[in-house]
């Protein structure tokens, strides 16, 4: 088969079609296009794209067994380092990973590893085969608290090694962002509940509606277990704290994306929550979580849906693929234009938004050029809800009710590089330590602490 110089390009739903249901939109490769992508590899004698990986997938020797039609040995090779392939091969920022120092991709397009991830676990759960089984215990246990991608990976890793673990999660079902915000035309929360599934085979015990902190504290879980890990993430969203940001209509991304992805909002009135948009509306903000959230809004029932951002293309911190799939769904992107405030009608209900152009001035702390407002350029647009996707921190809760656990200067639980926490026995790691940040990166953090609990507890460290 002769190499290609360009990428497999992977099919997907057509996007006037698409905005009117929830399928997921990326369709995922099929034989054929496994093997033509796969031949695309070099097998580089150092694969600089392993170490571009936080979890340290062997991606070379993944993608040789696809070269060779060995489905099964890729799947096997890609989980001794990865527990969520298929949500990884769905939602890692590739092109700043693996894919960024891939050696094809210095003359031509990169290998698409993360497509051919995904279908290496896509098959996998086709396949039906008898999964993992939970090895004889160690007698020792260990409590997580959260169960997004930070600690259901510390959860999988110590339970493969005989710990009795047991995640307690405040929301009604586990998987962090991966069940409350991404949204379903993204990741299948079928997909999400089966690899859960897996943890659960492995005998991880999941426990939901417990908020720790509130009841049972943190002191309370800690003396029933011999270690504790916090990966309760960073879901408090963030605000301008411009006036008219509490009429009503004016969401924060997360509790629109919950809505719908949690309780089912799309389907009211069958479901008890409603969601009340209208047929206008503006996400300010450019991330992955505005993407989410404005193509949600197409989804259910906005004609005219903006992305509002102060910055612009170039700067813009969304997936090169949900940017595509937006543009490709009838968004517009209002660039270098930023709200000042929020217009309501006499009843508080949210008629518009006053907005001011911007200017590229000199690059800030992130090294991003700054915006800077042009004087006289106010102007309003007219939107029947705002979705605010500006960003989120750790919630304090934990930090504020648990004497003698340090926090970072941004709000997050500070740890050493091995995830210690400043209490002894409790560990941290993901969103919660570092602020948000992506999957990989607090599945990486899960791995890192597991490892550090396991050598305190199994006599390797004292
Ligand atoms: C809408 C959206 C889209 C995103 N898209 C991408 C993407 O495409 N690619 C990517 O790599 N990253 C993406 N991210 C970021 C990524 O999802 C997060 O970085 C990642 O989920 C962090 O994992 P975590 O386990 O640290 O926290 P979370 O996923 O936030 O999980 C934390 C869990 O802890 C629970 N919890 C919190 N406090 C308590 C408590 N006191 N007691 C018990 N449970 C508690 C929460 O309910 C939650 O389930 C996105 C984020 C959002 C919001």
């Amino acid at each position: 088969m002769p190499v290609k110089r360009e990428r497999t390009p992977m099919p997907v739903q057509d996007g006037e079609r698409r905005v009117g249901n929830f399928g997921e939109v990326a369709l995922g490769y099929l034989d054929g296009d496994v093997r033509a992508e796969a031949v695309r590899c070099l097998q580089c004698k150092t694969p600089y794209c392993e170490e571009g990986c936080p979890v340290g997938v062997p991606i070379k020797e993944f993608i040789k067994h696809l070269q060779q039609d060995d489905v099964r040995g890729a799947i096997g090779a890609i989980k001794r380092t990865n527990s969520l392939p298929a949500v990884c091969g769905r939602v890692c920022p590739q092109e700043d990973q693996c894919e960024k120092v891939c050696i094809m991709g210095k003359r031509f397009q990169p290998v698409a590893i993360g497509r051919l991830e995904r279908f290496a676990a896509d098959w996998e759960r086709a396949q039906g085969f008898p999964q993992a089984a939970a090895p004889p215990p160690n007698g020792k246990k260990v409590a997580v608290v959260g169960g997004g991608p930070a600690g259901l990976t510390a959860a999988g890793q110590l339970a493969g090694k005989g710990y009795a673990v047991t995640v307690f999660e405040a929301l009604h079902e586990p998987g962090g962002v991966l069940s409350y915000g991404i949204p379903e035309f993204r990741l299948p929360k079928t997909i999400v509940r089966w690899e859960i599934q897996q943890l659960k085979n492995l005998g991880v015990e999941i426990r939901t509606n417990v908020v720790v902190g509130k009841s049972p504290t943190l002191d309370e879980l800690k003396a029933g277990y011999d270690a504790v890990f916090l990966g309760t993430g960073a879901g408090l969203p963030v605000f301008m704290g411009i006036p008219g940001e509490n009429l009503i209509g004016v969401y924060s991304a997360n509790e629109f994306l919950t809505r719908i992805n949690l309780m089912g909002a799309a389907s009211f009135p069958e479901v008890d929550t409603p969601v009340r948009i209208g047929t206008r509306v503006a996400v300010v903000g450019a991330g992955n979580t505005a993407m989410d959230a404005v193509r949600t809004a197409r989804r259910v029932g906005a004609k005219e849906a903006h992305i509002v951002y102060r910055r612009s293309e170039a700067e813009m911190t969304a997936r090169a693929e949900e940017y595509e799939h937006a543009k490709e769904e009838g968004v517009r992107f209002m660039f270098l234009t930023n709200p000042v405030r929020f217009l309501g009608d006499d009843t508080g209900r949210l008629r518009a938004v006053e907005c001011q152009r911007m200017a590229l001035g000199e690059p800030d702390h992130s090294g991003r050029r700054r915006p800077v407002p042009i004087a006289g350029s106010e102007f309003e647009l007219p939107v029947d809800s705002v979705i605010m996707a500006l960003g989120t921190s750790p919630n304090p809760l934990l930090l504020k009710g648990t004497k003698g656990l340090s926090a970072t200067v941004r709000g997050g639980i500070r740890t050493d590089e091995t995830g210690a926490t400043s209490l002894p026995g409790i560990w941290a790691g993901g969103d919660a330590v570092s602020g948000a940040a992506t999957v990989i990166l607090a599945m990486g953090a899960g791995k890192k602490a597991a490892a550090a609990i396991d050598r305190l507890l199994s006599g390797e460290e004292s």
